[in-house]
């Protein structure tokens, strides 16, 4: 497994977000480009909280798959601040709970969600 780098994965959502605003502006080609920022983003989260990975990926199959997606990346980033701050607990069992941080609201827009409040992923489903 990769070491997680969580200055990897913003670098790499900034990337995207600027990917997005170019795909905006008239250049659909950069999609390609786009899902592959996304991709690299969820690789670098997943060592450091899945649930972040997850979300992040989930984002990027929707922006692939649906027509006019808005991903919400300054939601993403607060929840990458809000692992990092995690990660850094003096408390190893409050460093572990990063894994599977519940994300801000905001981070979710987009996503389904389940009866159970959780967020639905398409797994293995989807490329
Ligand atoms: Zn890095």
């Amino acid at each position: 497994m990769r070491k997680p780098c969580l200055g990897c994965v913003l670098k790499h959502l900034g990337a995207a977000a600027v990917l997005e605003e170019e795909i905006r502006n008239g250049y659909p080609s950069y999609k390609f480009l786009l899902y592959g920022h996304m991709d690299q983003a969820a690789a670098e989260a997943w060592g450091a909280s899945k649930m972040l990975a997850k979300v992040i990926r989930q984002h990027r199959v929707n922006f692939q798959y649906r027509k006019d997606y808005d991903i919400p990346f300054e939601a993403l980033v607060e929840y990458v601040a809000a692992v990092e701050t995690m990660r850094e607990d003096p408390d190893e069992n409050e460093r572990e709970k990063a894994d599977m941080l519940a994300p801000p609201k905001e981070c979710l827009r987009g996503i389904d969600i389940g009866g159970d409040g959780k967020p639905i992923f398409d797994g293995d489903t989807r490329p």
